[in-house]
């Protein structure tokens, strides 16, 4: 199989596997038990909190962690807003796990104001000034779009948020790793991430919270993780999570380096072969390895062109990726940037990790425009 999907996540680097392995079967104690096991098992998640901390410029104490990354943004939200009332903003490309949040706060009675984005899938910072309020008490914008690609100006905003005194927040599942982070000067209040986007293991997530910032928890119970986090650590999901943060912070550059030019060389290889393909998202500022293309004249197609793929060995998404269910749906992300409903049904995402390869890329540049051309013969036909 050629995995040309690594925004919906990654394969786990075998260096991340064979820290966690002995997790498992040979060190199992829990944190909390003060026998050495448990001591040894506490020492580990430390040594964790520590390396994730490393990659994003945060102190250790800083990182609680969570079960995923839609975990982290839940506890980020709903986190900030105790009391059931107050302002939150945030962008309308944002993921379901921001979203859905923000809509459950609002039926407690917060506001919430979405922003929109322009034709790239950028949020204008002067437009996040216009929306603050006296009582706005989050802004959380993501930081890279895991529809387009297309990394945020962070910078501009969080300067206006900070200035306004107000909290900021920014889902960075997909940039960590790919962008670098460093919490110790950037003025970002809270930001999530999760362990599988980074060549980790799945079901583990973390939130940074600044130093100084209250946050009611959303989890009851034994009061681990600062009491924001209750439950028995996932101590090899933790440990894996460390390690794939270390081995990110190591290695950010060369996947990074590699990763856009294998991008590049897809991209000049499918406009090449399929001369009505379009990039979707920011030329400039876009995820390396991110590529969401659009084929003219075959808007409707994109499903059954992966389907297509997938019967080729070539596993991609569409740009409506987020959920199977909602493959075949116009993506809410794409119409946020102006796509006509037709229009935002017809990207396919191709997402490049660590493990990709020039070969896998020139085949795929050699298969897909076969693949659109009988697409495109069916659809004619059917015309
Ligand atoms: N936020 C973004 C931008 C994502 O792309 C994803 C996963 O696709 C999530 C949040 C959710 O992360 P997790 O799968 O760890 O819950």
């Amino acid at each position: 199989m050629i995995y040309f999907d690594n925004s919906a996540t990654t394969q786990v680097d075998p260096r991340v596997a064979q820290a966690m392995a002995p997790w498992h079967t040979e060190a199992y104690g829990n944190p909390s038990s003060l026998h050495r096991s448990g001591r040894h098992a506490r020492e580990a998640v430390e040594a964790a909190r520590a390396q994730v901390a490393a990659l994003i410029g945060a102190r250790p104490r800083e990182i609680v962690f969570t079960a995923s990354g839609t975990e982290a943004d839940n506890l980020a939200l709903i986190g900030a807003f105790e009391a059931a009332d107050g302002h939150l903003i945030t962008s309308a490309i944002e993921h379901p796990a921001i979203l859905e949040t923000a809509r459950a706060l609002q039926r407690r009675g917060v506001a919430v104001t979405l922003l929109p984005v322009d034709q790239v899938g950028k949020v204008d910072p002067a437009a996040v000034r216009a929306a603050l309020r006296p009582n706005t008490r989050v802004v959380s914008i993501m930081a890279a779009s895991n529809v387009v690609g297309t990394i945020q100006p962070l910078n501009e905003i969080t300067k206006i948020v900070r200035q306004a005194g107000v909290l900021f927040h920014t889902d960075a599942v997909q940039a960590v790793g790919k962008l670098p982070f460093d919490l110790a000067v950037q003025p970002i209040d809270l930001l999530s991430l999760s362990g599988h986007k980074l060549h980790g293991p799945k079901g583990i997530g973390a939130l940074f919270v600044r130093e100084g910032v209250r946050l009611a928890p959303i989890i009851h119970g034994g009061g681990q993780e600062g009491g924001l986090r209750s439950a028995t650590e996932n101590v090899a999901g933790i440990v894996g999570l460390g390690r794939a943060a270390e081995l990110a912070a190591a290695e950010m550059e060369k996947d990074n380096a590699e990763a856009a030019y294998l991008r590049e060389r897809l991209t000049t290889g499918i406009q090449a072969a399929c001369p009505q393909a379009y990039v979707i998202g920011d030329t400039q500022d876009r995820l390396p390895g991110h590529l969401c293309v659009g084929f003219a004249g075959q808007e409707g197609e994109a499903i059954r062109l992966l389907l297509a793929l997938d019967a080729a060995g070539i596993a991609v998404s569409t740009g409506s990726a987020c959920s199977a269910s909602h493959a075949a749906e116009p993506s809410y992300v794409l119409q946020a940037m102006g796509f006509d409903p037709f229009r935002a049904r017809g990207a396919l995402r191709l997402t490049l990790g660590r493990f990709n390869t020039v070969a896998e890329v020139d085949r795929v540049v050699e298969l897909l425009p076969g693949v659109v051309a009988s697409l495109r013969h069916i659809a004619t036909v059917r015309a």
